[in-house]
């Protein structure tokens, strides 16, 4: 897995619709250039203010002076941990029902349903990791590589 080429990131195949959406109607601060669902290089929440809220962001690269930027969705309709964890992990399931009935074709997944345990363990990750990295090996992205610092 090591130096595999990251030409597409495949992040946004996690990350929901809704999300995307708002990403592409974003634009490069640095060179105005689109920005691109491929450009998704991280997806989180931090929290702010003094309740604990917690908000959702995406982390996303230009793809054109590649220039990070950050999207924050703090005013958009969640937010809460167990919401993001949720639509993660929702995305997460479709996409790994839609490799599996790829690969063999007509087996039935009934265990397709979100357990509590699923949102917690995803939930106590996000709250205690900060790297990008731990979190897309969480979510078995594990053929990305970070090289592309410098
Ligand atoms: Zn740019």
């Amino acid at each position: 897995m090591k130096g595999t080429n990251m030409g597409n990131q495949p992040l946004h195949k996690y990350t929901p619709r809704w999300m995307l959406n708002i990403i592409e109607t974003k634009k490069c601060a640095e060179c105005g250039e689109k920005a691109h669902k491929h450009d998704i290089c991280a997806i989180g929440v931090r929290s702010f203010g003094a309740e604990g809220k917690c908000t959702t962001y995406v982390e996303h690269k230009c793809g054109k002076c590649q220039v990070r930027t950050i999207t924050s969705f703090a005013k958009e309709k969640l937010s809460s941990v167990e919401d993001l964890c949720y639509m993660i992990i929702e995305q997460i399931h479709a996409q790994k029902k839609l490799e599996k009935s790829k690969e063999l074709s007509q087996q039935q997944n009934s265990n397709s349903q979100i357990g509590d345990d699923e949102v917690d363990a995803l939930k106590q990750f996000l709250e205690t990791n900060e790297s990008h990295a731990d979190f897309l090996k969480y979510i078995g992205s594990n053929e990305i590589t970070e090289d592309d610092e410098d």
